[in-house]
C-alpha cells in the first residue's frame, strides 16, 4: 500500500484530503506544520509527499530541501497561483504544483501519474564502494554503516551525481542548505572535510582552486 505524507497547516483540507486518498486505498499521514513534517520525514518513509507551501515552524520550500535527497516525490499544495511561485517550487525541485482551491479528482490524478512516473526510479546510488539506499539514507562503505548528517548526506548524494564535475561551492551550498550563499564557505568546507573523513576519500572530493571541489570519476 503507498504510503502519502500530507504537510498542510489548514487541518480541515489536510482531513479532506487524507479521506478521499484512503478512499482510493492510500495510507495517509497528516502533519500539520512543518517541523511536524519534517519529523515524519525523518523518521518513516514515504512514497509521495502533498506539501503546503505556507506553513508555521518550517515552510514548504525549507522542507523541500529535507526531502529532495531522498527523491520521494513532492506536489506542492498552494494558495499561491502566480506564475513565479509555481517556476519558484518546481525550480526547488517539486514534481508538480496544485493551486488550492482544487478538485480532489484533479488531486488524486496528479498523485497517481507522479507514483507511476516514479515507480521505475532507482532508489539505490554507488559510488565505488560506497552505497546510498535513498529510502532508508542508509550509506555503507564497503558494507560496514557510516553515520552521516543530514547535510552530509545531501552533500555526498549531490557530489555522486554529479561525479567528475567541478561544483562552484555558491552553487552546492545554495542547493544543500536552501539559502544565499554569503560567501562564508567555513560552513561547507567543515562538511566536505567531514564527509572526506568518514569515507576516507581525502583524495576523491578534489578542492578546486577558487571554484570549488570536484568527485573524482575514478580512483
Ligand atoms: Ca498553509
Amino acid at each position: 500500500m503507498k504510503k502519502i505524507l500530507i504537510v498542510e497547516d489548514e487541518e480541515a483540507i489536510a482531513n479532506l484530503i487524507k479521506i478521499n486518498l484512503e478512499a482510493e486505498g492510500y495510507r495517509c499521514v497528516c502533519a500539520y506544520d512543518g517541523r511536524a513534517g519534517a519529523d515524519r520525514i525523518e523518521r518513516e518513509e514515504f512514497d509521495l509527499i502533498l506539501l503546503d507551501i505556507m506553513l508555521p515552524e518550517i515552510d514548504g520550500y525549507e522542507l523541500l530541501e529535507y526531502v529532495r535527497p531522498l527523491e520521494t516525490p513532492v506536489i506542492f499544495l498552494t494558495a499561491k497561483g502566480k506564475l513565479e511561485d509555481r517556476i519558484y517550487g518546481l525550480k526547488r525541485g517539486a514534481d508538480d504544483y496544485i493551486v488550492k482551491p482544487f478538485q480532489i479528482g484533479e488531486l488524486l490524478a496528479r498523485v497517481e501519474a507522479l507514483l507511476r512516473r516514479y515507480g521505475k526510479i532507482n532508489k539505490k546510488l554507488s559510488f565505488g564502494d560506497v552505497e546510498i539506499d535513498l529510502v532508508s539514507r542508509i550509506v555503507t562503505k564497503s558494507g560496514i554503516p557510516v553515520e552521516l548528517t543530514f547535510k552530509e548526506f545531501a552533500l555526498l548524494v549531490e557530489l555522486i551525481q554529479n561525479k567528475g564535475v567541478a561544483l562552484y561551492r555558491e552553487r552546492l551550498y545554495e542547493k544543500i542548505w536552501g539559502e544565499p550563499f554569503m560567501g562564508d564557505t567555513r560552513t561547507l568546507d567543515s562538511h566536505i572535510q567531514r564527509l572526506r573523513r568518514k569515507l576516507n576519500w581525502e583524495s576523491r572530493i578534489k578542492t578546486i582552486f577558487r571554484v570549488g571541489y570536484r568527485l573524482e570519476d575514478r580512483p
